[in-house]
Parts: C-alpha cells; sequence; structure tokens
C-alpha cells in the first residue's frame, strides 16, 4: 500500500481530503509518470466532484504534455476497454467505485487496460513527493482536449459480440438492473436490449446523492431491489457499484447471491458448456472454497492470491491458460474480453448460461453446496492482527493452510480466513462451516486468541 494509492486507486472525501491542490499536484505526477505526448483517456462516474477533479485532472494533463482524450460519463471497464483496443497510451477514470456519496477519487490504467501495477504507483509517488514533474515550454502545451465519447457504444458492441445473441434472445428474459444511479446506466441496459432481453432499469437516472441506496451492492443495500426483481416476475437482477465493474446477481427469487458463488457457476459453464480451453481461475483467498470444490471435477484448478484485484489481474494475464478472475465481491474478470472486473460483460455471460442450461438461477445456486458462513470484524492494531494471525497457525498447524494474507485454514467441513485489513486497523474474519454448531464452536476458538492478544501488553 503506497502513501496515496489504496487498493484500487487514490480515494478521499470531495473537498475534504481530495483537495483541487491536491488532485492537481497529482495529476502533474501522473502526466510525468506518461511519456511526454502520450494519448491519455479520461472518463468519469456520476459522483459529486466529479467534473471538479476532471477538470482539473485534464489541466495537469495538459501542463506535463500528454495528449488528453474526454471520453465523459463511461463504466470504467468500458474505458478500460477502449484504453486497450483504441491504441491509448494510458487512461485516468474519476470515481470512487463503492465507496459512499461524499467519495471520489483517481484510477490510473496503464495501456493494456488494467490499473496500473504497484511499482508504477510508487514512481508517480515518487514524482509527487519531489516535485519532479514534467513541465514542456509553452510552445508545447498547445493541443485541445479530443472529444471521445464513443466508449459507451464501442463497449456494448463488443460484450454483445462475445455472447450467442439468438439463444439468449429466445428466452424471453425480463430482468431488473440497477446502476445505483451512476454510469452503468449509460451501458448494462442496452447490453441487455441487444440481447434481446427486456430491462426493467430501477435507479436508472444519475444521482451523485445516491437517495436509493448504498453504491456498494451487498445483501444488505440490496433488499428493495430484490424485492422488486420477485414483484416484477424477472428471471434474474443484475446491481452495479458506481463505475459499474462489479455485478450482483440477484435470484429469481429475490436471493442476493455473492459473486464468488456467480463466478463458481460462470467458471463452470465456460468449461463445460462453451468448452473453454483455460484450467485455472485467479481469485482472492477471501473467495469461498465452493469454488475449489465445484471445479475440481473439471479439471480447473484455483489460484489462491491476496486481496485486491489490481494484482489478481496483472497476475492472470501471465497465464495463458486463465479462465477466469473474480472477487466475492461481484467483480469478475473474462480473458477473452479484458483482464479486469467487467460488470456488462458478466451478466452477458450470466443470461447465456441461463438460457443455454434453461435453468432459473435458484436452480443453478442451489447445486452448490451450502454453508453457514460469518464474517466478522475486529478492531486491532496491525501488529497486533499479525499476531493473531501466527496464534491461528500454530493452533491450526494440521491442517491446510494458505498463507498469501493472514492465514486461511481449510479443515473437514469448514474454512476461514483471518487477515487484517489493508486500509484499516482491522483484522477481518470470514468462516464457511456446514453447520451453524460447528461455526460457533470455531469463532469461540478465534476470539479466544483475538481476547489473548488484546490483553497482552505491547
Ligand atoms: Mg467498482
Amino acid at each position: 500500500m503506497g502513501r496515496f494509492f489504496g487498493t484500487d486507486g487514490i480515494r478521499g472525501v470531495v473537498n475534504e481530503t481530495l483537495t483541487p491542490e491536491f488532485v492537481l499536484r497529482m495529476s502533474l505526477a501522473i502526466g510525468s509518470f506518461f511519456d511526454e505526448g502520450a494519448k491519455v483517456l479520461v472518463g468519469r462516474d456520476a459522483r459529486a466532484g466529479g467534473e471538479m477533479i476532471k477538470s482539473i485532472v485534464i489541466g495537469g494533463l495538459l501542463s506535463s504534455g500528454v495528449r488528453v482524450y474526454d471520453a465523459g460519463y463511461t463504466p470504467i471497464p468500458a474505458l478500460q476497454y477502449c484504453i486497450k483496443e483504441g491504441g491509448f497510451d494510458g487512461g485516468i477514470m474519476i470515481t470512487a467505485s463503492h465507496n459512499p456519496p461524499e467519495y471520489n477519487g483517481i484510477k490510473v490504467i496503464g495501456p493494456d487496460g488494467i490499473e496500473i501495477p504497484r511499482e508504477s504507483e510508487n514512481t508517480i509517488e515518487d514524482i509527487y513527493l519531489n516535485t519532479r514533474f514534467r513541465t514542456p515550454g509553452w510552445r508545447s502545451i498547445v493541443s485541445d482536449v479530443i472529444d471521445y465519447k464513443i466508449c459507451n457504444e464501442i463497449y456494448v458492441d463488443s460484450v454483445v459480440k462475445l455472447v450467442d445473441r439468438e439463444v439468449i434472445s429466445k428466452a424471453g428474459f425480463r430482468v431488473v438492473i440497477d446502476p445505483v444511479n451512476s454510469v452503468g446506466a449509460l451501458t448494462t441496459p442496452r447490453i441487455a436490449m441487444k440481447l434481446g432481453v427486456q430491462p426493467i432499469v430501477i435507479n436508472g437516472t444519475f444521482n451523485p446523492y445516491f437517495p436509493s441506496r448504498n453504491p456498494e451492492p451487498t445483501p444488505e443495500t440490496l433488499v428493495t431491489t430484490a424485492k422488486l426483481v420477485r414483484e416484477y416476475g424477472a428471471v434474474a437482477g443484475f446491481a452495479h457499484d458506481a463505475d459499474a465493474d462489479r455485478v450482483i446477481v440477484i435470484d429469481e427469487n429475490g436471493i442476493v447471491q455473492w459473486g464468488d458463488r456467480t463466478a463458481t457457476l460462470l467458471a463452470s459453464y465456460l468449461r463445460r458448456e462453451r468448452g473453454e480451453k483455460g484450467v485455472k481461475v485467479f481469485t482472492a483467498v477471501s473467495s469461498s472454497m465452493v469454488v475449489e470444490d465445484a471445479l475440481r471435477p473439471l479439471g480447473v484448478s484455483v489460484v489462491w492470491m491476496k486481496v485486491g484485484s489490481v494484482d489478481i489481474a496483472h497476475e492472470m494475464k501471465k497465464h495463458p491458460d486463465a479462465l477466469c478472475g473474480f472477487e466475492e465481491n461481484g467483480g469478475f474478470m473474462y480473458p477473452p474480453h479484458q483482464y479486469v472486473r467487467d460488470g456488462g460483460m458478466t451478466m452477458a455471460l450470466f443470461l447465456e448460461m441461463l438460457a443455454r442450461l434453461r435453468s432459473k438461477p435458484s436452480e443453478l445456486y442451489d447445486r452448490l453446496p451450502k454453508l453457514f458462513v460469518v464474517k466478522k470484524k475486529y478492531r486491532m492494531e496491525r501488529e497486533k492482527a499479525l499476531n493473531v494471525v501466527e496464534k491461528v497457525k500454530e493452533m491450526f498447524k494440521h491442517e491446510r493452510q494458505i498463507t498469501v494474507d493472514g492465514v486461511k485454514v481449510i479443515g473437514k467441513g469448514y474454512w476461514f480466513l483471518v487477515r487484517p485489513s489493508g486500509t484499516e486497523p482491522l483484522l477481518r474474519v470470514m468462516l464457511e462451516a456446514e453447520s451453524e454448531g460447528k461455526a460457533k464452536e470455531l469463532i469461540d476458538v478465534i476470539e479466544g486468541i483475538v481476547g489473548t492478544i488484546e490483553g497482552e501488553k505491547q
């Protein structure tokens, strides 16, 4: 984690921590990171402060001799696809993704369409901290911003091309789409319509206050959306975050399904029915072990990674045998389209799966093992959180462990993950077990360790 860059870009409260002064210096640093004359595509979501930040970013980029293309309002996967396919040297998305409404932020994207890797973030931070901004002479600062508001069309067409429109349109589907008052409204309903699917769009107008729900799609924030899926008799619901790289699926009964379960269904479908060649899926340790159990019989193995989609994307790109990548929060990456989380593409693949398998979503989800889920967090310093991790490793040393990020323990009929948060002084615990009793027993053991470490003097 850098000084300014978090798990995925720079975030802050508009005009408080994300001030115009900070944004200007940061965009001078980002502009200087790109080569002089580089083509950089800039887009934004519907968040408050978006136009203020975008204008300053564009000013900073122009000052450092970069050529700026303006994509306007666009989901980040659409921007990323256009950067990759349009021969750009990089891009910038003004968004705070799933954060609460007062936040906005900056994501920097490389020429391959993926958010830049950690090393590049460090380079930008060095330029910022040492004020090593490139300031070409006035004769070089002559280019205008070039209008490039065609990303949404390009993206919609590219998604539709990768699925079987005929099979999907014959199914006569109706779906609920919830773009949470932001840019997913520009593309996801159009993808549905082009596939012959009837979209019922809720929260489809831009509103920077997000009056309908929190921008993060979770079972807690999607209560109303889920109710509408049932009431409208839709085959499924698709709910985005504010930059529309995530999509959470709601089944026809109004049950909100976590992304790792959806991704498991999609990975099986890609391998079995679509006959795709990939044999590896890439996901964070926070995903369920259901993934591994369900995919093993298909000859697909799981590469367990640290939490954070950017690292997953860069790692996956190195493997020609990658089938897909994902996070449990609804970010799903499909390599034939692009190596980034891609909400619109995910919906299209899901619809094709439903149409071809002639199944209702609940029938598919019900085939996956049902586990009792517990998610907990304990406020504690990182140092102490790491001590808890060490104690857990020792206590469960006879069980299988994955230690790329905290410790994931896999036992008979259960698994759990204990890890320090990357951004806050928290210890996070995720646990799944076959029974509530087993879950409680394990949580008691973990809480015992937490209590011991909490009681120790530093
Ligand atoms: Mg997002």
